[in-house]
């Protein structure tokens, strides 16, 4: 079986972040942090912040660390929503927004992601959406299961949006690092109109190969920070304290921008042989991904559905990826590639992929 489907680097966390962890269980890191974090790693993230992403907060009040992204992102919708309320979600996006969504009692609204030149968020349609139970709307650039990188002016048009309707953005920013040439990576919080409404997400997993550590964060107005930090004080308690040392080696050892550079070169050198092999096969069409490490599969032209491409291609050939559909309605008819995976097993799982959609293809006609 090759797996194409999971959304975890295949590389290691750099030798140097280990031993950062080493030493910090020898010198006796084994213990609660507060609640928000240590102050040194939040004042690190603001810091990074400030320089990378043009957004400018208070370590003290504005920055909390969470155990992993995704749980901040939880703790973040439990502090906003009330039971009812509703939230705009790109359709398609991450498949595990909508389960945090409901887990809070609240309604995911899709609001659909229009492919049509340059990749956008269709804004008249969030026209349509908005009601006066909308509270929040998720924005994930680069985007998991697209690969869309949102220009400025796209989120020019977000922030006028949730300007008008009283929107709180919540931005991921989990895939910032791994972006293809031509791309740039713009942060909503950087725009000063978006500023007081915006939740900037991020985390250790992606960029740093950390998955495993499980160390995230927030940035946003003090007083919903306050309210996750209390929330997180109350069900994780406090995010680990070795991997918070570790996360603050990965964040300030300029080491760091080598590991990096040489993983998204690696993901580009993938990216290209994924494009190539999906070139010219019948039924298929590819999104090219402007940054993360998956491929969005436009399918509908061999005539079966995202749910039985996904289930025969594991029964004829042995090899996985996700159907569309999990990701959104908007994902009918796509399946989801994802090119975390060593060169030798995605080289196999492509060959593989070809096989199976040129058979079907001659069976078809
Ligand atoms: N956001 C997105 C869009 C993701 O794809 C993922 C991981 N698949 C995460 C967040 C979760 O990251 P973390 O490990 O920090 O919880």
């Amino acid at each position: 079986m090759i797996g194409l489907s999971v959304g975890e680097p295949d590389f290691e966390t750099p030798s140097f972040v280990r031993e950062a962890a080493k030493k910090a269980i020898d010198e006796g890191f084994t213990h609660y942090s507060p609640a928000a974090g240590y102050d040194e790693l939040r004042e690190a993230v603001a810091e990074k912040l400030r320089r990378e992403n043009g957004i400018a907060c208070d370590y003290e009040s504005e920055v909390v660390i969470t155990p992993g992204s995704s749980s901040g992102i939880f703790l973040a919708l439990l502090a906003l929503l009330d039971p009812r309320d509703e939230v705009l979600l790109p359709d398609p996006a991450w498949f595990h927004y909508s389960t945090l969504i409901t887990l809070c009692g609240a309604s995911a609204v899709g609001l659909p992601i229009k492919f049509e030149q340059t990749a956008s968020l269709d804004i008249e349609e969030a026209e349509r959406l908005i009601t006066d139970k909308t509270k929040v709307l998720i924005l994930n650039s680069p985007s998991n299961p697209t690969g869309i990188v949102f220009s400025k002016e796209s989120i020019k048009l977000v922030s006028e949006l949730a300007g008008e309707h009283d929107l709180i953005v919540i931005s991921d920013e989990i895939y910032e690092k791994i972006i293809y040439p031509g791309n740039v990576h713009v942060s909503p919080g950087s725009l000063a109109e978006l500023k007081q409404r915006t939740i900037t997400s991020n985390g250790f997993s992606k960029a740093y190969a950390m998955t495993g550590w499980r160390v995230g964060y927030l940035a946003g107005p003090s007083e919903i920070i306050e309210k996750v930090t209390a929330l997180n004080g109350y069900t994780l308690v406090c995010p680990s304290s070795m991997s918070q040392k570790a996360a603050l080696a990965a964040l300030k050892d300029p080491r760091t921008v080598s590991c990096i550079k040489e993983m998204v070169d690696r993901l580009s050198g993938r990216r290209k042989v994924v494009l190539e092999a999906l070139a010219g096969l019948p039924g298929v069409k590819v999104h090219p991904p402007q940054g993360a490490f998956y491929a969005w599969v436009d399918i509908r032209g061999t005539g079966m559905s995202s749910e039985e491409f996904a289930y025969r291609l594991i029964e004829d050939e042995r090899v996985g990826v996700l159907p569309g559909t999990i990701f959104g309605e908007n994902g009918r008819g796509h399946v989801r590639i994802s090119f975390a995976t060593g060169e030798s097993q995605l080289g196999e799982g492509l060959e593989r992929f070809r096989r199976f959609v040129i058979h079907n293809a001659s069976r078809h006609a």
